[in-house]
């Protein structure tokens, strides 16, 4: 019998809570397929839990998440909270779980599924065999650096610092490598070292790290390089490592590469196997309650949960297969049908994928 794992489920707002039901079939799916144990235990986050808390993360939501060995997140936000306080919007609920729980690292993938290329804006020849990662550092750089503003004799002047120091680099490359060791065993560490310190830093920190990793094959590229190589060549990529800013910029166009939000997933990463799983997209306010959201994100972010906390790589594979199988069938919600009167909801998705797990 596996170990009981111990998840914290958190649906959030607008289409979180219909994506997430979808995610816990397919977990309750894998565990009569693979003798999986799974302990959920649900908590009240964002919008909802503004409502009925007057918090967006309630200490017991917290509690719950730092008792489970990872967490799954749907999405939080809306119209109805946005002109609050900062204290009373989802969006400070997101930053406080993300310190309140270490995570110092964002992990996307970006996998073009050969049926769906059409969905993208680059040619399909270029996609063929896109399959990356990117593993951005999400707590330091110039986005938590000193800021300020002081008058000089050419007017106001702005001045935002950039700060790293070994250690951050050093836990965020491991990272790297470690996600490397499990695919391909390719690295591209991103940096602007011919300009920057903070660069040189992170390469000489890098190439150091490099030699507990001796099997994985690392490339260092200039970021303003691979912005153009991930749209010339991205299939050549498998695993980038990057910090803060350049990892938000180019997770973003990476992203891209797939042509649809509803596909993607997303964890965040602390020290330890401990993760915080959630697809990239929003609520989608526009479209929640109609049962018409794409549920694959979510389901893929069970999947790569399954990879990076759990080890269950054969159990993730059936779940990434199944999705496959049931897109290779024709099967499309609204948001990636090209012939929308075909499109199928939210449960019929998530039911044929779960049917499809073998
Ligand atoms: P969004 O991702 O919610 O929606 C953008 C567009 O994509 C919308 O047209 C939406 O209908 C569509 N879409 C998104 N996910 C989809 C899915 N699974 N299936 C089908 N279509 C999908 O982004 P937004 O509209 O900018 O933000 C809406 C709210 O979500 C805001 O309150 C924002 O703050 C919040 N938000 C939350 C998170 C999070 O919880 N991590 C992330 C991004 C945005």
């Amino acid at each position: 019998m596996a170990e009981v794992k111990k998840i914290a489920v958190i649906a959030g707002d607008g289409i979180g809570p219909e994506v997430v039901a979808e995610a816990e079939k397919v977990l309750k799916r894998t565990e009569e397929v693979f003798g999986l144990r799974f302990e959920l235990e649900h908590g009240l986050f964002g919008g909802i839990a503004i409502d009925q808390k007057g918090t967006p993360l309630p200490q017991e939501t917290l509690e719950i998440c730092q008792k489970a060995d990872a967490v799954l997140l749907g999405a939080v936000g809306g119209p109805k909270w946005d002109n609050n306080s900062a204290a009373l919007r989802p969006e400070t609920g997101l930053l406080g779980i993300r310190k309140a729980l270490g995570l110092f690292s964002n992990i996307r993938p970006a996998t073009v599924f050969d049926c769906l290329k059409d969905a993208s804006t680059l040619k399909p020849e270029v996609l063929d065999g896109t399959d990356l990662i990117v593993v951005r550092e999400l707590t330091g750089g110039i986005y938590f650096g000193e800021k300020f503003r002081r008058e000089t004799e050419n007017g106001t002047e702005a001045v935002d610092t950039c700060v790293y120091n070994v250690k951050e680099i050093e836990r965020i490359a491991r990272q790297g490598f470690e996600i490397a060791m499990t695919r391909s065993k390719r690295l591209a560490s991103v940096d602007k070292a011919n300009v920057l310190e903070t660069s040189r830093l992170w390469r000489e920190t890098v190439i150091k790290l490099h030699a507990e990793y001796p099997e994985v094959e690392l490339e260092h590229i200039l970021v303003d390089n691979c912005a153009m190589q991930l749209l010339r060549r991205p299939s050549s990529f498998d695993v980038i490592v990057t910090e803060n800013m350049f990892g938000d910029i180019l997770s973003d166009e990476a992203a891209m590469l797939t042509g649809s939000i509803g596909m993607l997933s997303s964890a965040s990463l602390g020290e330890g196997a401990f993760g915080l799983y959630e697809p990239v997209h929003g609520s989608a306010p526009d479209i929640a309650g109609q049962g018409i959201s794409n549920p694959i994100a979510t389901i893929l972010s069970v999947a790569l949960m399954f990879r990076l906390t759990f080890g269950y790589h054969k159990e993730a594979e059936a779940i990434e297969r199944a999705v496959k199988e049931v897109l290779d069938a024709g099967h499309r919600t609204g948001d990636i049908a090209v012939d929308k009167s075909k499109a199928i909801g939210t449960t019929a998705m998530g039911d044929l994928i779960v049917a499809a797990i073998r």
